[in-house]
């Protein structure tokens, strides 16, 4: 089982990014790429891309320094979308029974829709109840149990092929992966679109919780990175 962090209290989780993981941003050019034009560093490093993508550089640092609730750390959110892991607390979701699906916390108003698309991870029903809780992220959220969640593209910002700087100060968009302005995008967080959508409730949730208990395990062998 992975460590958990706490800050005055509360449990910080997995994906949130610590004061000591801010990265440097590289200086950043554009070359031809296999499939056409695109944006790159400088000085690229292997681990810069991923998923076909450019991705914002970070460190690794968790529990050092302060946890900085409204930002996502974009490793550990790959991973855990990669990988099946809690959003909360980093350990692997297997599938709830009967239901051949997977709890999922999004945040905002209207009730999760099938082909949606979502930055957020799965969660076990516990940690669920325990962020929507805690989290002023989760002030507003849905729940739903989805069953397949297909990679769909990136998060991140648009660069202007020219000039090299983010357009609108950098806010996040999503970007299929088929799209031409995925060559011009610096990922932050990987996108999956969600299938097979049945929206529950909280007391669902928490019926949940109580009677599986065991939907709390262990991560699995050869998560990928
Ligand atoms: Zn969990």
């Amino acid at each position: 089982m992975r460590q958990q962090f706490y800050w005055h209290g509360i449990h910080v989780p997995y994906i949130t990014q610590w004061s000591s993981e801010q990265g440097d941003s590289g200086r950043l050019t554009a070359r031809l790429g296999p499939a056409g034009e695109r944006i790159e560093y400088a000085q690229e490093h292997q681990a810069d891309r991923r998923e076909g993508a450019l991705w914002v550089r970070s460190r690794i640092g968790r529990g050092r320094g302060a946890p900085d609730f409204v930002r996502v750390h974009p490793m550990r959110q790959r991973q855990a979308i990669l990988n099946d892991l809690c959003q909360v607390c980093g350990n692997y979701v297997p599938l709830i029974p009967d239901e051949e699906a997977r709890l999922y916390v999004v945040g905002g108003y209207t009730p999760v829709t099938d082909g949606e698309r979502s930055t957020s991870p799965p969660t076990h029903p516990e940690c669920a109840l325990e962020a929507i809780g805690a989290c002023p992220k989760l002030s507003r959220h849905v729940t739903a149990l989805v069953r397949e969640t297909p990679l769909w593209g990136v998060s991140g910002a648009l660069i202007h092929p020219k000039t090299l700087k983010p357009l609108d100060d950098g806010a996040a968009t999503f970007q299929p992966f088929s799209a031409p302005e995925f060559n011009w995008t610096l990922a932050s967080a990987l996108v999956v679109a969600l299938h097979g959508v049945t929206p529950i409730t909280t007391a669902d949730v928490t019926n949940l919780a109580r009677t599986q208990p065991e939907l709390a395990a262990v991560v699995p062998e050869g998560a990928r990175p």
